[in-house]
């Protein structure tokens, strides 16, 4: 059977587990009663989707959205995965084939609208197909009490009963009173296994900077927090290898550690990791799964993670005894480019690749917020937060301007010399810098030639940055560098929308490091 994580990329094409995910999935899968509270967005499907593809036998899925299992077996069957629903909605000949599929013992996953469950015929198929788990979505419409209450939900508990299998219930609805109506109903009072935690790691301290001499930001960082655990991911083996070699000149007791060492090599730098104190490990992301360090102090990003899923499973290897924690992530121009190929250069089919730029964008967003980082980062997982005081932008806000005039002006130099180019070489047009190139070209006769006077080399950088982060304009994937505009700066460029954007300052000096308790 293969592993939650290998099925997670195969067949969901996804690189990293939600919070929260992996710890119900592995829960479900071994046949736990189990109760999952999850706010909307937060990824519950996957979290009994799995566990049905990991199971032997069907599982029954409970959902009173006629839509939206509709589009959940859709989902399921481009993916590859044997799914069909049941629902007041299907025509004939959409039942029958379901039926039949279930008759020759291929459907993995079997979604019905509670009403089924009041025929008693809809039982004894139940009973006669080989049910191994039943999940109820939207799970507080058994409640009373609430204003979604659905009668037939009340049937469910009957029906666990009968088949006597294990029952996964997820809801949004996260008060207690609702809780233990579930908890009553559906699982005849005995408790399942609950989760119902928040996402938020409020002890890890986050940071983004853009890169600007990384090497120099990475050894800043660590050599502040000299003697405690950490973790320096990077994007490439070789990078991994090069920059643990600095740390170690630098008198740091640092190794590297990537996939393409020997196993015994492997084990032994965690092994290593999870005994020692005071460990730098540099490594790329095949670091993680034999780690388990509570008091690892502090993670960094050399290069931008794979989306913003990967980004939070990384940042939370840190801190797990609850004291504080720091990470520092970093991101450039560079990193925006190769993410954006590794995902167009992919084989993925191309829904899948736009979901994927969208999670990169989701990513970059967090990188260029101007509020609180956390607030937006559990905003992303469909959980609402305060500002929270323990990360960069709340502890110093970032100067901000109206950047709308300063996109137009980017995004008139990049048409008119016909998405071809670069930042630098835009860069010079708008300084009005008459280099070769721009000579060569005749670009020194353009309108937009030194428009942008008004800022300089650095402002003008974070500019295109930050274009980049909002995803205003892509790197070509055929001209190496240039730029080209995406949709979403067309109305900006009409002036329907503004845009703020940050403005560029020197390098803020490296924080302090986190005291252990
Ligand atoms: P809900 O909790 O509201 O039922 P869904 O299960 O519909 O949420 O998931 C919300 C979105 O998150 C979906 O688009 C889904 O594809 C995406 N998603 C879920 N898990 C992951 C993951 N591990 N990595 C990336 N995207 C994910
Ligand atoms: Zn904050």
């Amino acid at each position: 059977m293969p592993s939650a994580a290998t099925l997670l990329r195969d067949v969901f094409g996804f690189d990293a587990f939600r919070p929260g995910q992996e710890e119900i999935v592995h829960t479900v899968a071994t046949g736990c009663n189990t109760l999952a509270i999850m706010p909307t967005g937060g990824g519950k499907s996957l979290c009994f989707q799995l566990p049905a593809l990991m199971r032997d036998g069907v599982t029954v899925v409970i959902s009173p959205l006629i839509a939206l299992m509709r589009d959940q077996v859709r989902g399921l069957r481009a993916a590859g995965v044997e799914a069909g629903a049941l629902t007041s909605g299907n025509t004939e000949e959409e039942t029958a084939e379901v039926w039949a599929a279930l008759e020759e013992g291929r459907l993995k996953l079997l979604y019905m609208a509670p009403e089924r469950l009041a025929s008693g015929a809809a039982l004894g198929m139940l009973r006669r197909i080989g049910v191994s788990l039943i999940a109820v979505d939207e799970a507080h419409c058994v409640s009373q009490w609430g204003h979604d209450f659905r009668p037939d939900y009340l049937r469910i508990g009957e029906l666990r009963r009968a088949l006597n299998v294990p029952l996964a219930a997820f809801t949004a609805t996260a008060d207690a009173e609702t809780r233990d109506e579930i908890v009553a109903k559906l699982f005849d009072g005995q408790p399942p296994q609950i989760f119902l935690h928040g996402f938020d790691r409020p002890n890890i301290h986050l940071t983004f900077a853009a890169k600007d001499g990384p090497r120099q930001q990475i050894m800043g960082f660590a050599g502040a927090r000299k003697g405690q655990s950490g973790i320096v991911y990077c994007g490439t083996r070789a990078r991994t290898e090069s920059l643990a070699q600095a740390l170690s000149q630098a008198g740091h007791n640092a190794c590297a550690y990537h996939g393409g060492m020997e196993a015994d090599a492997r084990r032994h730098v965690e092994h290593r990791f999870n005994s020692e104190d005071g460990l730098i490990v540099v490594a790329t992301v095949a670091f993680g799964m034999g780690v388990d360090k509570p008091d690892i102090r502090w993670v960094a990003h050399a290069d931008l993670p794979k989306s913003i899923e990967a980004y939070y499973q990384e940042i939370g290897r840190a801190g797990r005894d609850g004291a504080p924690a720091e990470t520092l992530t970093l991101f450039g121009p560079d990193d925006i480019r190769l993410r954006r190929a590794q995902i167009d250069e992919g084989l993925a089919p191309p829904e899948r690749r736009m979901a994927d730029h969208g999670r990169l964008n989701a990513l970059l967003g967090l990188a260029e917020a101007l509020d609180c980082r956390r607030a937006t980062l559990l905003g992303y997982f469909g959980e609402a937060a305060e500002r929270c005081g323990n990360c960069d932008l709340c502890e110093t806000p970032p100067e901000t301007f109206d950047g709308t005039e300063a996109v137009q002006k980017a995004l008139s130099a990049i048409l008119r010399t016909e998405e071809r180019f670069g930042a630098g070489h835009l860069i010079d047009i708008l300084l009005g810098n008459a280099t070769d190139k721009v000579r060569a070209r005749g670009h020194d006769t353009l309108p937009t030639f030194g428009v942008g006077r008004d800022m300089d080399k650095r402002g003008w950088q974070g500019v295109f940055r930050q274009m980049m982060g909002h995803d205003l304009v892509r790197p070509d994937p055929e001209r190496h560098g240039a730029l080209v505009m995406t949709e979403a700066a067309r109305p900006i460029l009409r002036a329907e929308a503004p845009i703020r954007l940050r403005r560029e300052v020197a390098q803020r000096t490296a924080r302090p490091a986190a005291r252990a308790l």
